[in-house]
């Protein structure tokens, strides 16, 4: 594994840096507490072709991988906008839809994933199921050529800025409670589709809802793939960019949170000529988490790497570890910086305290911490499963 970006990646870095310092994390929050989303800097981004690294050339995209995607969801998040739906539309949707999708899906969808025009959100997880995706309810019949979904999601983020949601449910026949998944692309205004929003308590322009699917009516051609056949593997395809894109976004979002941190504490002075940053019970902690979210973005390389190579299984278990350990980072890091701001660490102003609650999300979704402590600990150290 090369440590070094290639010098079009660090290009890339340095021109989403730029882009997302312009923004930053005033104009985040505003749009937070205003409940609106970041619309001009989604459609700058998409319009620079930073949204559609990942997404081949033919179809609009840079023709880039995950490693490409995983640096423009840190560099956003270390400019203080740490933007969720980049991990479910340009990486979990389009992913799905570039190595399962029929070609007249891919043709429909892609272009506009890449420029930004269009969103994609994803549903999976239901109030019954939880982590447990074999206990998924939502069931999708057969009716003539047509399908009708009903069940319920929750927690689905973006509903209210997307176009379609990828929908994941069971077919009927899948009788033996064994997951046979399917994946549909339902529009979000389709009949039958309601949605309420949830009341959280994380500051985001991005918002998550609640599903009802009732009986919608959908056509053949909203199944993902050519056949039922692609529904498991369209499944997988989206774990490792999810994995690997959000580790991203937290390490993107330590880094913002240190760099803050740091930069007042090398400068406030309240004990005469030394800075607080000299006391070493202020700055070991900010080096601390500093070493963990490096620790994670070496992870996050590792992982991003194998999966561009190919190498699905590895990137599996590095893509988890990735999640894992910038997860805990993130929240380490933000957490760290509120206190060693002190008092100015809760204040909206010094842009911090304002990422607790995301942060804290970051170790329950998209997968939380003990399900990928599960996954090692039964794929690596080949124990048995308990559930
Ligand atoms: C901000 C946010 C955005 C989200 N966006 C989306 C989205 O866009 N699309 C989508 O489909 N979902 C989304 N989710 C849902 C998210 O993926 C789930 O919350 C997550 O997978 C956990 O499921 P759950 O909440 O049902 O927890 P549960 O499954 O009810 O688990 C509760 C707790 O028990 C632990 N636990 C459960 N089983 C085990 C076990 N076997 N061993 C050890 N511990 C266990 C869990 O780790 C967790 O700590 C989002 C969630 C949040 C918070």
């Amino acid at each position: 594994m090369n440590v070094d970006l290639t010098p079009e990646q660090d290009q890339l870095r340095d021109a989403v840096r730029t882009l997302g310092r312009r923004y930053g994390h005033s104009y985040f929050v505003a749009k937070a507490k205003s409940g609106e989303h970041t619309t001009e800097l989604w459609h700058e981004a998409g319009q620079l072709g930073y949204l559609g690294v990942n997404i081949p050339i033919e179809y609009g995209g840079g023709g880039g991988g995950i490693t490409e995607l995983a640096i423009v969801c840190e560099e956003l998040a270390a400019a203080g906008c740490p933007l969720l739906l980049l991990v479910v539309s340009p990486a979990i949707a389009a992913t799905v839809l570039n190595k399962h999708g029929t070609e007249e899906q891919r043709k429909r969808h892609l272009p506009g994933l890449a420029d930004g025009s269009q969103k994609i959100v994803f549903a999976i997880t239901e109030p019954e199921a939880g982590s447990n995706f074999h206990r998924l309810g939502t069931v999708a019949r057969r009716d003539g050529d047509d399908w009708l979904l009903s069940g319920r999601k929750c927690y689905i983020s973006g509903v209210d800025e997307a176009q379609h949601v990828l929908v994941v449910a069971r077919t009927e026949d899948a009788s033996t409670g064994r997951l046979k998944p399917a994946l549909f692309l339902v529009p979000t205004d389709a009949p039958g589709l309601e949605r309420s929003k949830l009341n959280m308590e994380i500051l985001s322009p991005e918002n998550q809802f609640l599903l009802y699917l009732d009986d919608v009516r959908l056509p053949a051609d909203a199944l993902v793939g050519e056949s039922l056949e692609a529904g498991l593997p369209a499944l997988f395809s989206g774990l490792n960019p999810e994995r690997i894109t959000v580790a991203a976004m937290g390490a993107g979002t330590g880094r913002y949170a240190i760099e803050r941190a740091s930069a007042y504490t090398a400068t406030r002075k309240v004990w005469g000529g030394r800075s607080i940053g000299s006391h070493q019970g202020v700055a070991h902690p900010l080096a601390h988490a500093a070493v963990q979210v490096e620790l994670a973005r070496l992870m996050i390389h590792k992982a991003a790497t194998l999966y561009d190579a190919g190498r699905d299984l590895e990137a599996g278990v590095a893509g988890n570890m990735a999640k894992y350990a910038a997860g805990e980072a993130a929240a380490l890091a933000v957490d760290t910086a509120v206190q060693a701001l002190g008092g100015a660490g809760m204040t909206t102003e010094y842009g911090v305290a304002t990422l607790l609650g995301a942060v804290r999300a970051g170790r329950i979704a998209p997968v939380s911490r003990e399900m990928i402590l599960n996954f090692v600990a039964q794929h690596v150290l080949g124990q048995d499963k308990s559930y």
